[in-house]
């Protein structure tokens, strides 16, 4: 399989390990989210270091390259990383200094991240003849002030140095950054290759988990790694299944259902802890911002969460009065409390559910 993660990126590995001896400044690979390409280029950054490489570009995993690249203390290898995707593949992650305790999980690439490469990149590397590199993901969502600095040692960067960027959506990319490498797609893999590897890892049910996860094996995996992983706090382990689980598309087809109003059909939400992409955790929180945004829209102004469903909420909150919309939406708050037991979460997303069909046929529940 030579460097490759996963299987469907044999071609991929091959690609990115031919630019070896002739690495450009910027080298950006994009793809879907939830393939795994982020694990690949991981994987080509620390084979980069390694003193006795395989012919077909993996590691030997012994040197002390391979070592220091493991541990994430290589000198020359750095990680600029959100904080949500450094959490569950443990790379270390400094937060900003004026950050609370009780915030969310930060998800763009924040200002400090680049500006702490500055003295990185004032230095010559450690390695003799060796080269600096550092992986950027994702590389599409970068707070604007951080893409400045960014820019500036994309546009003069110093010598031996290799910016690897990985974007889930390359028309996120700023065009100035993008403009400013080598672009490299990630293929995404056929139904077929998703399940077989799927199995191959011992997931249950893989047909219907990866059709949950949109296509998106590694979406599967992740949950479940994010959830074994008990070195990570409670809480923000929720808030990790949120993200790995609700990509894009998963979400899509919980707002798409949930704009079917009253005739919505549980089975079409089918959350099942711990079996399948779609957490119960993740869902409340969106059934929450769904019904805020109803809320808002029955008063007049614009969805604040889900803006692009404003045609659809304006259709449903027509005949439901605003009072049973506030009582839905008290309620769904109130089950938040109760929903830290997995064994009464399936029961709780199926209320929820319920109670929405009949507030939205504007009838009471309970
Ligand atoms: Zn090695």
């Amino acid at each position: 399989m030579g460097l490759a993660v996963y299987p469907w990126q044999e071609e991929l590995a091959r690609e990115l390990v031919s630019f070896k001896d002739n690495l450009p400044n910027g080298l950006l690979v994009y793809g879907p989210r939830g393939i795994g390409t982020i694990d690949l280029v991981i994987a080509y950054a620390k084979s980069l270091f390694c003193e006795h490489p395989h012919k077909d570009g993996t590691p030997c995993g012994e040197c002390k390259g391979c070592k220091m690249a493991n541990a994430y203390t290589h000198p020359d290898l750095r990680y600029v990383v959100s904080e949500a995707e450094s959490i569950p593949r443990g790379i270390p992650f400094e937060p900003p200094s004026n950050a609370t305790k009780d915030r969310k999980i930060y998800r763009e690439i924040l200002i400090h991240q680049p500006r702490e490469l500055t003295d990185f990149l004032n230095l010559a590397p450690h390695i003799d003849k060796g080269r600096r590199i550092i992986v950027v993901y994702p590389a599409d969502a970068i707070r604007a002030d951080a893409a400045a600095t960014f820019l500036k040692s994309l546009e003069e960067p110093p010598e031996r140095t290799t910016f690897l960027l990985v974007a889930d959506d390359i028309d996120r990319v700023l065009p100035t950054i993008r403009s400013r490498c080598r672009l490299l797609r990630a293929k995404a893999p056929t139904h077929e290759e998703s399940l077989n590897w799927l199995k191959s890892v011992g997931i249950d049910d893989a047909e219907e988990a990866l059709a949950r996860a949109a296509e998106r094996p590694c979406l599967v995996t992740d949950e479940r790694s994010i959830r074994d992983n008990t070195d990570i706090d409670a809480k923000v382990r929720d808030q990790l299944l949120t993200l790995t689980t609700m990509a894009p598309a998963v979400r899509m087809a919980l707002l798409k259902t949930l704009a079917q109003g009253a005739s919505i059909e549980l089975t079409n939400i089918a959350v099942k802890e711990g079996r399948t992409a779609l957490p119960v955790s993740a869902v409340l929180p969106v059934l929450e911002r769904w019904s805020y945004d109803l809320l808002a829209v029955k008063q007049g102004l614009e969805p604040h969460y889900f803006p692009a469903y404003s045609p659809q909420m304006k259709r449903l909150v027509g005949s439901v009065d605003a009072e049973k919309l506030f009582k839905y939406s008290d309620s769904l708050k109130a089950m938040r409390r109760v929903v830290t037991h997995p064994l009464n979460a399936q029961l709780i997303i199926e209320q929820a559910i319920l109670r929405y069909r009949k507030t939205m046929a504007n009838q009471d529940f309970d």
